[in-house]
């Protein structure tokens, strides 16, 4: 099938009681992982690229990665969407340029200034046959060039979204409810620590999630930030010459439970540095005498497959869902 929006993907996401995972894509090797991965499983996939993204591997090269992805994976449901588009003239870049979803993030300007932008934005996508996802409050933490310091993020108010929803007219809503950007969500002054020593995070605002789908029933509610920064992998990066002290995501367990209600989109970016970063840590002390780029990024690509595998079962439930 050709490249899809996530309209019918939501749909059924939601009424099903699982999400679809939206993994970053930034070369040939993510975009292998992943759809082989779920290809393999039969589960939907999002594709989204970031402005970093398209600034480092350039917007044709990205799109014609993904197409060569929906071709070699013919079963399973793709959409290509834009992670945090901050203008109108982004999006429309990526809508005429073949997306078939984009996100507006103007969450931070103004209620009403965030309103007409996602309003602007609406209008020219649904006219193309392309879906918008928008965001209400702020996340903390940082992704690519989308950075709030922590301490002044927001929850999203759950008042406000039925007025915007309706105003903008956009098919799915970003909320923060406590997830977070980056690979250091979290200052270990908000956290506990386990009997490892591991910084345990402060849990999930699900009231905040409930009270919004009791305003915005049967509507998709996407959340961002939520890589659950495993462990094993932090401890492969620190074991070969790494320094990530601390570093720490949302626990798989509370994501589950959110992709049982309205939530249909889940992000997942660090997941896949974390995996790749590690295997080709480990793989160069190993073996110091390799210097062919294919040695060191095919066990990287492997574990994104891996990796992407597990989330999709154990974590977003969407395993044929395709
Ligand atoms: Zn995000």
């Amino acid at each position: 099938m050709p490249l899809v929006s996530t309209k019918e993907m939501f749909a059924k996401a939601y009424n099903g009681g699982y999400a679809v995972g939206a993994f970053n894509v930034n070369n040939m090797e993510i975009v292998q992982g992943i759809t082989e991965a779920a290809g393999e499983l039969k589960s939907p996939v999002i594709l989204q690229v970031s402005k970093g993204a398209r600034a480092y591997a350039n917007h044709t090269y990205l799109v014609k990665l993904v197409e060569a992805a929906v071709i070699e994976n013919p079963e399973i449901p793709i959409a290509l969407h834009l992670d945090h588009g901050d203008t109108f003239e982004l999006c429309k870049s990526c809508i005429d340029g073949g997306f078939t979803s984009v996100m507006i993030d103007a969450s931070s300007k103004s209620f009403d200034e965030n309103i007409a932008l996602t309003r602007k934005v609406v209008e020219y996508a649904h006219d193309h046959g392309v879906v918008v996802e928008a965001e209400l409050g702020t996340l903390a933490g940082v992704e690519d060039e989308v950075s709030v310091e922590h301490g002044h993020e927001s929850y999203t108010r759950p008042e406000e979204v039925e007025e915007f929803v309706s105003r903008t007219g956009c098919d799915s809503l970003a909320i923060a409810i406590g997830t977070s950007h980056g690979a250091y969500k979290f200052k270990a002054s908000q956290c506990t620590r386990n009997a490892d020593g591991i910084l345990v995070p402060p849990p999930l605002r699900f009231d905040v999630l409930k009270e919004c789908i009791k305003r915005l029933p049967g509507f998709p509610i996407v959340l961002h930030g939520s890589s659950s920064v495993p462990q094993e992998f932090v401890k492969m990066v620190n074991q070969y010459g790494g320094n990530m002290p601390d570093a720490i995501g949302i626990p798989e367990d509370q994501l589950r439970e959110a992709a049982k209600l309205a939530v249909c989109k889940i992000n997942i970016d660090s997941d896949i540095r974390l995996a790749m970063t590690g295997n080709i840590r480990k793989y160069f002390a190993e073996h110091p005498d390799h210097f062919d780029p294919r040695q060191y990024l095919k066990p990287a690509r492997q574990a994104v497959k891996d990796m992407v595998a597990h989330k999709i079962v154990h974590v977003l439930g969407s395993d044929g869902k395709a």
